[in-house]
């Protein structure tokens, strides 16, 4: 499939209408690494930490997490590289942590909620993170941030570790980010000052469709009932991209879905223009933003809202027939 769109891997994805949409890579494994050269991706947009994790039988040592990590800049050539700090517990359990017996998962001890309360392996992954990039630059992101304290407390433990690795005579990065994944519908209505805070956000598409409409994402019978081109989600969406615009804060969206290139283009058409994806939908997704216009597909979308459409789907479907190639 790559070599289908290969006459396009060095374009940007540039729409009709000349907006430039950044197509970044997910990635978790060191598999993954050699996509960035052959997807044309422009940096790793989330890089599932966990999965290093999941794949052993013991925690990883700080030295090990260290050298890894610092493979994955490597590789990476100065691009830009987000590193998702752990995403565990719900549908990722490490075997060696003892699990919790949660009637909910999805709603329970994960993520960010676990890093807080047992900041020991955070601590030891931020540690392991500056190390790796000894004076490169480096971007963190913390998933699953429900409320902004949990943010402001995550960003402390960065700042702590900082200084302490300052203090051990570490190398700091040559510039840091720190940023957050908006994956509860809480985050799209946290105050300003959050917003002004965060360095970035990246919309965590699976998780916030899920608590959105409150449809498990693991199971078949309710996981596809709800479209993601749904009339009420992208009102959603548009809300939080009109609150990253106000306090500039950069927003780019990594779920799947961003890698479906009709729900790419929409999600371009309301102004979300920095999606990662798995490297095989890059230029799927490129061709069809090169072939757009992001003012139409706004405009159907528009009318199809008011109309009362449930899905904004069909009618993006039907204009996108009618285009010209
Ligand atoms: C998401 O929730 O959309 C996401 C990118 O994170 P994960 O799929 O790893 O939960
Ligand atoms: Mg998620």
């Amino acid at each position: 499939a790559q070599e289908r769109y290969a006459s396009i891997r060095d374009k940007r994805a540039e729409t009709r209408c000349g907006t430039i949409v950044g197509l970044q890579m997910n990635a978790g494994l060191m598999a993954d690494l050699p996509s960035l050269e052959g997807s044309g991706a422009e940096g790793v947009g989330l890089f599932r930490t966990e999965l290093q994790f999941l794949i052993r039988s013991k925690m990883p040592k700080r030295s090990e997490l260290s050298a890894l990590y610092a493979r994955v800049l490597d590789a990476a050539s100065g691009k830009r590289v987000v590193f998702r700090t752990l995403d565990i517990g719900s549908d990722k359990v490490l075997p060696y942590m003892k699990a919790n017996d949660e009637p909910n998962p999805a709603l329970g001890w994960r993520a960010i909620r676990v890093g807080l309360d047992k900041p020991g392996i955070m601590r030891m992954q931020l540690q392991a993170l500056i190390r790796a990039a000894n004076g490169r630059p480096l971007t963190v992101m913390f998933p699953f941030v429900a409320q902004f304290e949990e943010y402001r407390a995550a960003r402390a433990e960065m700042d702590k570790t900082l200084a302490r690795e300052a203090r051990l005579g570490h190398v700091l990065p040559s510039h840091l980010e720190v940023g957050a994944m908006l994956e509860t519908p809480s985050l799209a209505f946290a105050p300003k000052k959050f917003f002004e805070e965060v360095e970035f956000l990246s919309i965590g598409g699976n998780d916030l469709k899920q608590f959105f409409f409150a449809a498990d994402r693991e199971n078949e019978l309710v996981r596809r009932r709800y479209d993601t081109l749904n009339a009420s989600f992208l009102t959603f969406l548009e809300g939080i991209v009109a609150r990253c615009r106000e306090t500039g804060t950069p927003l780019s969206f990594c779920g799947e879905d961003a890698g479906r290139p009709v729900e790419a283009l929409c999600f371009a058409a309301i102004g979300i223009t920095n999606l990662s994806m798995r490297p095989a939908s890059i230029g799927p997704v490129k061709n069809l933003l090169r072939r757009s216009n992001l003012d139409e597909v706004r405009q159907v979308i528009n009318e199809a809202r008011d109309r009362g459409d449930q899905s904004v789907r069909p009618a993006v479907m039907d204009y996108l027939r009618h285009q010209t190639p």
